[in-house]
């Protein structure tokens, strides 16, 4: 019997709706998801199309090591030293999506954080989406994907990771997360939809203003929290 197929199903289930939501093309995303109980992640393979993936091929990786435990013969992402670096820092994060989706690469790709324009960012992002520092030459050089994943940890290190649950790498694109892979996804989707918002505001007015503190705070605690009231109950995180 397989321990992790339950696991290997929610993470797969959570890939193929980064297609369908939108936020990938090709095969340019990925989702995990951490078993922490037995210190392990599953993850997309590595360069498997979407149309062609099944729950079976989801790799498991433990969380220590690095290495592949259960083998399937598929290399996990080539993006797995990221995801793990991230697990390994934030014991609240259970998920995470990587997307090259349009609008927050495109703030990626000029190395700006997001601003909170509107309630829109608010109800999921307690503050702007952080952008990680340009890497040094010995840092894309050797270790890539270990040295993106610490350049994230840099720049969110001493924050909630779930206030503010996406952060942008420069040069590159988005990472959201969550405590499920759902949930995980459903961030990916939130920081696409406020990327783009954000783009088109500044287009009308370049010079304007973040949402106002107070606002802010509200339309976060209302949903994020134990003052949270917006929703049916079961659904708040
Ligand atoms: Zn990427």
């Amino acid at each position: 019997m397989d321990i992790f197929k339950n696991l290997k199903e929610k993470v797969f289930e959570a890939n193929i709706r980064l297609k369908t939501e939108g936020l990938i093309v090709l095969t340019w995303g990925n989702v995990s998801a951490i078993d922490r109980e037995h210190e392990v992640i599953a993850i997309k393979p590595s360069g498997i199309p979407y149309h062609l993936l099944k729950p079976e091929q989801i790799v498991i990786v433990d969380l220590k090591t690095s290495a592949p435990i259960v083998e399937n013969g598929l290399a996990p992402s080539s993006d797995t030293p990221t995801h793990l670096e991230l697990y390994r820092n934030f014991p609240e994060i259970g998920a995470i999506v990587h997307t090259h989706s349009t609008y927050a690469t495109v703030w990626s790709q000029a190395c700006m954080e997001i601003p909170p324009l509107g309630t829109t960012h608010a109800d999921t992002f307690s503050t702007p989406i952080p952008c990680t520092r340009p890497m040094n030459k010995e840092e894309i050089m050797s270790d890539y994907e270990l040295n993106t994943g610490k350049v994230i940890v840099e720049r969110i290190k001493g924050t909630n990771p779930l206030h503010c649950p996406a952060v942008l790498v420069s040069h590159h694109g988005p990472f959201t997360w969550g405590i499920t892979p759902e949930n995980a996804v459903e961030n990916a989707v939130i920081l696409e939809q406020v990327a783009q918002m954000a783009i088109l505001t500044r287009q009308l007015i370049p010079t304007i203003s973040n949402i106002p503190g107070t606002l802010l705070l509200k339309h976060f605690q209302r949903k994020h929290g134990p003052h949270a009231y917006y929703g049916q109950s079961s659904s708040r995180k």
